[in-house]
C-alpha cells in the first residue's frame, strides 16, 4: 500500500458564491428563471436560494421592458475564476437575446428613455428613502435619477415601489460572481470590469442579511415597537430583536429612528412614514407583509398611536386580517403618573392640550366633573403657563403635577396649585432659568373627603 500523501485526493473545498441574475437594464423574468435553471443545470454547481425576483419599474407602456432583478445564492466546488468562466458562457448565450443588454446603457434604445413619471420610493445604501413620487424627468435626469440607468454601482439595495414592490438587492453585472463566502465568514467582494470592489448592499454584514431578505410567505407580519421618550436605554430586549429581524422599519422620522438604530448598531432600511404619508402607504405595507415581509413600525419616542399616528394603519390590518403584534415599551403618560405618586380610582389620558385658551377651557369644564379620576395631559413646556393659567380657573384647588423630560437628564417633577406652579414657572423664566422641553401634565382629583 502506497503511503504517498501526495497522491491523496484533496479534500473538496467549496464555496458559496452570490450570482447576480438581474440587471438594471431591462432584464426580464423570463431571462431571470432561465439563467437560474441553467446555471442549477451545471455541474459542480449547487443553487442554494434564488431570491425573490423584484420588478423594479411599473409598465410604463406596453412595448416598454419590465426591469428585474434577482441574486442566486450558490454552493459549488469551482473556485471563483472557474465560476466566473463557466457563467460567462451562460451570459454569452443569454445577452445576445436581451431586450436591453446587460451593463450598456448604450444598448437601450432613446426611446425608451423619454421623460417620464415616476412614483417611487428609492432607498439608498444608507437606509434614507428618497421619495420620487410622481416627479417628472426630463430626459437627462432621467438617465440618471431613474434607476433603469443609474450608474450601476450605485444602485439602491431596497426599493419600494409605490404599487408595494419591494425591489431587493439590486446586483449589477447580470451573470457575474459578485461575491464570495471566504473560510473566514466573510464575503469577498469581487472586482468588476472597473476593477472595483462589487459594492453590496449591507456590506460586511451581508451574510446576516442574506437570510433576512427572504420573504417567507405566510410569514410576514407589522410589529409595533415601542422606542424610548428619552433615555436611550429605555428600549426592550424584545423592541431590538424586532427590529433587527425585520426587512424594512417604518419610521415617523428617518433621521431619529436612524440615530436609534446606529446606538444599536441596527441596519436597515427605514421608510418615511409621518402622519401625512402613512396612510398612503398602508395599501404597500398591506402588500409587503402578504408577500412575507417583516416589518416594523416606530413613531420618534415612545408608543405609537399614543398621541402619535398609527391608529388607522392598526385598524386596516386588523380589517383585512393581517398578522399585526405589539411589542410594548415606554410611554410618557404611564411614566409621569407613576412619577407623579397620585393616587386615584380612576384615569383620564387625555392626549394634547387644545392650542387655544377658550376650547382648553371648554374641554376642562367637560372633564370637571369626574370624580376620583385623576386627569393626564401632554403639552409643551414652553406653553405650560398658558395652560395652568386655563387649569388654575376650572381647577383651583387641585393638585397639579409636571413631569417634565422624563427620563432624560434635566428631568423635573413639579407639584402644586395651578396659579402657584404659574408663578413659579414665570419666576424662574424671568431670573434667566429654563422650563422647556416635554411635558406632561397631571390634575389629581380633590381628595376624597372634599368631594361630593
Ligand atoms: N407616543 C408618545 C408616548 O407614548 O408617550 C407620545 C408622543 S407625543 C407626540 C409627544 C408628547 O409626549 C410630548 O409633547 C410630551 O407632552 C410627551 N412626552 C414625550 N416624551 C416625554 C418626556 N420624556 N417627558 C415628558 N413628556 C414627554
Amino acid at each position: 500500500m502506497s503511503n504517498d500523501l501526495s497522491k491523496m485526493a484533496a479534500p473538496v473545498k467549496t464555496y458559496k458564491a452570490i450570482v447576480s441574475l438581474g440587471s438594471n437594464l431591462g432584464e426580464s423574468a423570463e431571462n431571470i428563471r432561465r439563467a437560474a435553471e441553467r446555471i442549477g443545470q451545471l455541474p459542480d454547481i449547487t443553487p442554494l436560494r434564488l431570491s425573490r425576483i423584484y420588478h423594479s419599474l411599473p409598465a410604463l407602456n406596453a412595448d416598454q421592458p419590465l426591469f428585474f432583478n434577482a441574486v442566486l445564492l450558490v454552493e459549488t466546488s469551482l473556485n471563483p475564476q472557474q465560476l466566473l468562466a463557466q457563467l460567462q458562457k451562460i451570459e454569452q448565450d443569454f445577452g445576445r437575446r436581451r431586450l436591453a443588454g446587460t451593463a450598456n446603457t448604450n444598448s437601450v434604445k432613446p426611446s425608451s428613455l423619454l421623460p417620464r413619471t415616476l412614483d417611487l420610493d428609492i432607498i439608498d445604501m444608507e437606509g434614507v428613502v428618497t421619495n420620487t413620487a410622481l416627479l417628472t424627468l426630463p430626459h437627462s435626469q432621467a438617465l440618471r435619477r431613474d434607476f433603469v440607468v443609474t450608474p450601476l454601482l450605485e444602485i439602491a439595495p431596497h426599493t419600494v415601489l409605490a404599487n408595494g414592490t419591494v425591489v431587493n438587492r439590486r446586483m449589477v453585472d447580470c451573470g457575474k460572481v459578485i461575491a464570495v463566502l471566504q473560510d473566514d465568514g466573510q464575503w469577498h467582494r469581487l472586482p468588476n470590469k472597473d476593477g472595483l470592489e462589487h459594492r453590496l448592499p449591507g456590506g460586511d454584514r451581508l451574510e446576516h442579511r442574506l437570510p433576512d431578505d427572504t420573504a417567507v410567505p405566510g410569514e410576514g407580519k407589522l410589529s409595533i415597537c415601542a422606542t424610548p421618550i428619552g433615555n436611550i436605554k429605555d428600549i426592550t430586549l424584545r423592541v431590538l430583536e424586532t427590529l433587527r429581524q425585520a426587512h424594512s422599519i417604518y419610521c415617523e422620522d428617518t433621521r431619529v429612528t436612524r440615530r436609534l438604530l446606529a446606538h444599536y448598531d441596527i441596519h436597515k432600511p427605514l421608510v418615511a412614514a409621518d402622519e401625512h404619508r402613512l396612510p398612503k402607504l398602508i395599501s404597500q405595507i398591506i402588500a409587503q407583509i402578504r408577500q412575507g415581509l417583516r416589518l416594523a413600525y416606530v413613531t420618534d419616542a415612545g408608543t405609537p398611536t399614543i398621541s402619535d399616528p398609527g391608529q388607522a394603519l392598526i385598524a386596516a390590518l386588523r380589517a383585512a386580517d393581517i398578522p399585526l403584534e405589539v411589542v410594548p415599551g415606554p410611554s410618557a403618560f404611564t411614566t409621569a403618573l407613576v412619577a407623579s405618586g397620585i393616587k386615584a380610582q380612576n384615569l383620564y389620558f387625555g392626549g394634547f392640550f387644545p392650542r387655544k385658551a377658550g376650547a382648553l377651557r371648554q374641554r376642562l369644564d367637560t372633564l370637571a366633573g369626574l370624580e376620583h379620576t385623576v386627569l393626564v395631559f401632554y403639552e409643551s413646556a414652553r406653553r405650560a403657563h398658558k395652560s395652568l393659567a386655563v387649569i388654575a380657573e376650572v381647577f383651583p384647588e387641585q393638585q397639579i403635577t409636571l413631569a417634565r423630560e422624563l427620563t432624560k437628564l434635566h428631568e423635573e417633577i413639579l407639584s402644586g396649585f395651578a396659579a402657584d406652579l404659574a408663578q413659579q414657572i414665570t419666576q424662574r423664566l424671568e431670573t434667566g432659568g429654563v422650563f422647556k422641553g416635554e411635558l406632561v401634565v397631571l390634575i389629581a382629583p380633590l381628595p376624597k373627603h372634599a368631594q361630593r
